[in-house]
């Protein structure tokens, strides 16, 4: 204990006030509470002994950056693990502890970190120099990959973040339609100002009038759409949670939401940010469920940063003449290039169908593992991307989770740390394409050396 709060009292100005933070996390009922709370302080010692420098950076950040980073998801008690740098589907933290990297940028690294062909093309755009301030042929190349690829989509365009797409495709659909409310369910993630966790309104909420319906709750949704009839614009639905959970929506909910949608004369907006990869079509081609407005991003940029919103022909059309849609890294030259290579030439349909059976194996493998030990722990999700829940039963919608959960979550997270697998902090696994069987037997290992382990305090 001793050695923990000497790295925290390096990294918190205030130890009391991490310390009660710590308490507030982990209010367990008894008799849980005193091996789970022990069992959580010995990994996270063991954690912040493994990383000096990770702690040392931390406490320089402080200084200069609120909470120490720049990005709210990488950021965890006692202080985040720094990485400094990564090769295939391997990553080596600034201590020098290596991983096999199952958070693949939360999705965004879907090529891994070295990826021959999208290095070489990002070289050769460099060497015909950057900031162009011109239209070029790479944004109609990227464009007409896409465009061959969604069938949903007659025209596109491009910006800087999934964010921004969806920030812009609800904007699109209110003037497009001359309505104004929006749709939108809870626990669903569109980005940093479009975010309804099921634990309560983020206060940063960009200010659309937004109702939110329960996912996958068809009955309910329906009758929320009809009942806003002319007043709505748009419905904006991840086919699948991914922040929220890695829960996949039932194909007759998408059905039903679509129909409805429609008959009112609202726009359906699918955020395919995450589930893009599940088919070279999208998550839309596997579900054979069509939108209005499909918004992309994370990988599809081969690692840059990178956004899209594109759909029905008369919808996009505002851009044409009536809406202006500027953006000055739109269509920047490194993020053109790498998407070319990484859509056009390594992220094929074939490989899409590869990596998803790859992942549906995987999830697979770890229930029959949970399944086995009799652990209340399942891995949800659709292909190449999963999330652990420490419950039993169907999960169909988000949930807030118990403090018992987020403790276990947390120990799952320090432990498969201490085995060198490296996920997001929720637990979500995102695969990247450079993973092989072989690489995925070491989280398959530390998965089952955790049940085991840790058997006694998930009763
Ligand atoms: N939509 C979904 C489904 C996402 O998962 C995310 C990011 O996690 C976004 C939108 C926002 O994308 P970005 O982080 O590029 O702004």
């Amino acid at each position: 204990m001793e050695a923990l709060d000497q790295i925290l009292k390096t990294c918190f100005c205030d130890l009391k006030f991490y310390k009660y933070e710590i308490k507030l996390m982990a209010p367990f009922p008894a008799p849980q509470r005193s091996y789970l709370e022990a069992a959580l302080l010995e990994a996270r010692e063991r954690y912040a002994a493994k990383r000096p420098n990770s702690a040392a950076l931390h406490r320089e950040a402080v200084s200069v950056l609120p909470g120490g980073n720049t990005r709210t998801v990488l950021a965890y008690a006692p202080f985040p693990t720094a990485m400094d740098r990564g090769e295939s589907c391997r990553l080596w933290d600034i201590d020098g502890n290596a991983y096999l990297d199952l958070c693949g940028e939360y999705t965004a690294g879907l090529f891994g970190h070295t990826e021959p062909r999208i290095h070489s093309a990002m070289q050769q755009a460099m060497a015909r120099g950057l900031s162009l301030g011109a239209v070029g042929k790479a944004e109609q190349l990227l464009a007409r990959i896409l465009y061959d690829r969604f069938s949903s989509i007659d025209l596109i365009r491009f910006t800087n973040s999934g964010t921004e797409a969806n920030l812009i495709a609800l904007s699109a659909a209110r003037v497009s339609t001359g309505r104004s409310r929006i749709i939108a369910f809870k626990g669903g993630y569109h980005g940093s100002v479009l975010h309804f966790p099921v634990t309560g309104a983020s206060p940063i909420l960009v200010p659309f009038p937004t109702t939110l319906c329960e996912y996958n709750d068809t009955e309910g949704t329906v009758a929320a759409i009809k009942a806003m009839g002319d007043d709505l614009a748009a419905v904006i639905v991840e086919p699948m949670l991914g922040s929220g959970g890695c829960i996949a929506a039932s194909p007759e909910f998408l059905t039903a939401v679509a129909e409805a949608t429609r008959a009112t004369g609202a726009l359906l907006i699918f955020d395919e940010v995450m589930t893009s990869r599940m088919a070279g079509g999208g998550m839309q081609q596997r579900l054979d469920v069509e939108p209005d407005i499909t918004t992309l991003g994370k990988y599809v940029g081969g690692g840059m940063s990178f956004g899209a919103f594109g759909g029905r022909r008369e919808v996009m059309e505002i851009f044409t003449s009536r809406v202006a849609h500027p953006g000055t890294f739109n269509n920047n030259v490194m993020t053109m290039a790498a998407g070319i290579a990484a859509m056009g030439e390594v992220f094929t349909p074939a490989v899409a169908e590869e990596l998803f059976s790859l992942g549906e194996r995987l999830r697979g493998r770890l229930n029959a593992i949970c399944e086995a030990a009799g652990a209340p722990l399942q891995f949800t999700g659709i292909g190449s991307l999963a999330t652990p829940h420490f419950r039993r039963g169907d999960i169909t919608s988000p949930y807030a989770a118990s403090a018992v959960e987020e403790s276990l979550k947390e120990l799952f997270f320090f432990d498969m740390l201490d085995a060198g697998v490296y996920l997001a902090r929720r637990g979500m696994t995102a695969l990247s394409l450079p993973t092989t069987e072989t690489d995925l037997k070491e989280f398959t290992d530390a998965v089952q050396a955790f049940v085991a382990k840790r058997a006694s305090l998930m009763q």
